[in-house]
């Protein structure tokens, strides 16, 4: 099987070079095409010595996902179905804002977690995505914007922490090799104990973003499966335990579901459930956005996540409401996927997911 250069680090391709002859400049060269240049293919290496690209291109692979599908909203959002050599493919987000430019990465093909209002659980796990795979999909999206990217969120398909290496691997290859700011990528977690308290002890201090969801455990294992295996109490003294270690703030997520977890007496438990630990963070709160599940969840009315918001600020836990973009071209984790595997590609326009009927 060929080599992949994307997911090797410069110190790698260095050693993959040194077996060409090449001397440690080449790779220098080579690495800043792969990861800051954004060369989508070996013709775009117009520095190196046409011998050099031709004997690479003989014995390697770029493997830079293809981006199989794009759907753009009138956001500027824009959602990419991204395939693999495989044939295996993951969504991806590109979100453009005023000031800066987000993306938002998948860290596997599917999902195990299997909570119960995620269109990507439905399906079940396909496969986890390799380091080159998961930072690939931020190469790509980079290739195709004029603007820079800098900020990352894993907050696609899959749970980065049931993928451990190959994510951790990833984070190093977005921060050393493509230059991104440790502090502006976004690590996202159903909540895997054993995965907070090692990313901890990586020496890159990324944003953990806990998805809670509910105020307590009863509730919180209806959603969510894994939250039998590790409860709250330990979730959250994992966070603590990763917030003293890297000196970074929480996020906590919480999905708001109609008449399931949006009362104010809800907001008051989550507020008294973070309070009373080292858990300094906002509570960001993010209305369901509509997948169809057998229990019928829906969005939460306008004027309850209005009332959460408030009863959370009232008890000392500063909260954002999720600006909902991307609503038209279906960008909620795992719609897009499933709407094409069940019924070929959909335009954009003809896309009705995301808005509740
Ligand atoms: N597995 C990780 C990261 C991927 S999901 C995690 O659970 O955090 C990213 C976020 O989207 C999570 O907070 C997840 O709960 C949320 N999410 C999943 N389905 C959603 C839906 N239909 N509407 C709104 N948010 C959703």
């Amino acid at each position: 099987m060929k080599q992949t250069l994307v997911g090797m680090t410069q110190q790698e391709i260095t050693q993959l070079l040194q077996e060409m002859g090449q001397p440690q400049y080449r790779a220098v060269q080579t690495a800043a095409w792969v990861y800051r240049k954004s060369a989508a293919s070996w013709e775009d290496m117009t520095d190196l010595p046409v011998a050099l690209r031709k004997k690479m291109a003989q014995e390697c692979e770029l493997g830079l996902p293809e981006a199989a599908h794009r759907d753009t909203a009138p956001d500027g959002t824009i959602k990419y179905l991204m395939r693999f050599a495989d044939g295996v493919s993951v969504e991806s987000v590109y979100l453009p804002y005023p000031n800066r430019v987000s993306v938002c990465l998948s860290t596997q093909a599917g999902c195990a977690a299997g909570c119960a209002f995620c269109a990507t659980a439905k399906g079940g796990l396909e496969r986890s995505l390799s380091a080159g795979e998961i930072a690939g999909q931020f190469l790509r999206m980079q290739q195709e914007s004029n603007r820079r990217i800098d900020h990352v969120v894993y907050m696609g398909m899959g749970e980065p922490l049931l993928n451990y290496s190959a994510m951790v691997r990833s984070l190093f290859l977005l921060r050393d090799e493509a230059g991104l700011s440790a502090r502006n990528i976004t690590v996202s977690t159903v909540g895997i104990v054993p995965g907070i308290r090692a990313l901890a002890e990586e020496d890159i201090p990324v944003t953990l973003a806990l998805s809670l969801h509910a105020p307590d455990d009863a509730l919180r294992t209806q959603l969510i499966p894994t939250a039998r295996k590790w409860p709250l109490e330990e979730i959250l003294e994992a966070c603590s335990y990763y917030t003293s270690r890297t000196k970074r703030n929480l996020t906590f997520e919480y999905l708001l579901l109609g008449g399931i977890n949006d009362s104010p007496e809800q907001a008051r438990a989550l507020a008294r459930l973070l309070a009373g630990r080292h858990l300094p963070g906002n509570v960001n709160l993010i209305p369901f956005n509509y997948v169809e599940t057998p229990q019928g969840f829906r969005r939460p009315a306008r004027e309850a996540v209005t009332a959460f918001r408030a009863e959370l600020e009232k008890a000392g836990r500063p909260a954002t409401q999720r600006m909902t973009r991307g609503n038209a071209i279906a960008a909620a984790c795992g719609q897009l996927r499933r709407q094409t595997e069940q019924h070929g590609f959909v335009p954009a326009a003809m896309l009705s997911a995301g808005k509740q009927p």
